[in-house]
């Protein structure tokens, strides 16, 4: 299989868990994570239709944008833990980050994009299995950041990201899925503003996700098949 025909299954199965939820596929973004994987790949991507990629490293992301700005209207999401360090490098190249978890963080890409005269859409993560080997604030700390998000006015705030517990266990990770709908509401509520967007499930455990109620599936292996390694996991 190609990337187009596993672009097609993955739609497949996006579209098959929709109909199984009563919901419109058009409410459910495919972000193809594209970590690991040749410039190539995300072009081939591209061509089958593909428009949103995700990436866990700015240098990787940095390195795969310059190769591909031939691209019209692809669109960058940042999902891996970031250090303030790299702030500019996403303010400047990334069009989404899905993978805020502090106020440093919030800080520091808020400096860098005023600077930019620049907003950017972004995803608080949580750590909904409460595994220490994950990113994430705890659930009791969302909603408080949250509030605290509008001192950062270039950052505008429009959802939550979790990545589930890896378990056989479907019950525990229907958890994760349903702690972070809940969240969801409470920002909303606390904010006074929507939060349209919830990101959650992944190649093993998108149908899941999509039945409480994900808008966007941040897919890698299932869009690209396996892929190289990465020297030193980051947390997700
Ligand atoms: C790698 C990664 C994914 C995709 O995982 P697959 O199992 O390959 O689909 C999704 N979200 C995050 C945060 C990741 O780091």
């Amino acid at each position: 299989m190609d990337v187009a025909d596993r672009l097609r299954a993955v739609r497949e199965r996006i579209g098959r868990a929709c109909l199984d939820a009563g919901r419109d596929p058009s409410q459910v973004r495919l972000l193809a994570v594209s970590k690991g994987q040749s410039a190539e790949a995300v072009r081939q991507a591209y061509e089958a239709g593909q428009r949103d990629f995700g990436e866990n490293r700015v240098q990787e992301l940095v390195a795969k944008a310059a190769r591909l700005t031939d691209l019209d209207g692809l669109r960058w999401s940042m999902i891996g833990h970031l250090q303030t360090n790299k702030a500019q490098a996403v303010a400047t190249v990334a069009d989404e980050v899905q993978s805020l978890d502090s106020r440093h963080l919030a800080a520091a890409l808020h400096r860098r994009l005023a600077a930019a005269g620049r907003t950017l859409p972004v995803l608080v993560q949580v750590n909904t299995s409460g595994e220490a080997s994950k990113s994430g604030l705890a659930p009791h700390e969302v909603e408080g950041f949250a509030r605290d998000l509008a001192g950062w006015p270039t950052l505008r705030p429009v959802g939550l990201m979790t990545v589930a517990v890896r378990s056989d266990d479907a019950d525990a990770v229907a958890a994760c899925f349903r702690t972070l709908a809940e969240l969801r509401g409470r920002v909303a509520q606390v904010t006074g503003h929507r939060w349209p967007e919830l990101s959650m499930g992944m190649s093993g455990d998108l149908e899941a996700a999509v039945a409480a109620g994900a808008t966007c599936v941040r897919v890698g292996t299932a869009v690209f098949g396996s892929r190289a390694p990465q020297a030193e996991p980051p947390r997700s």
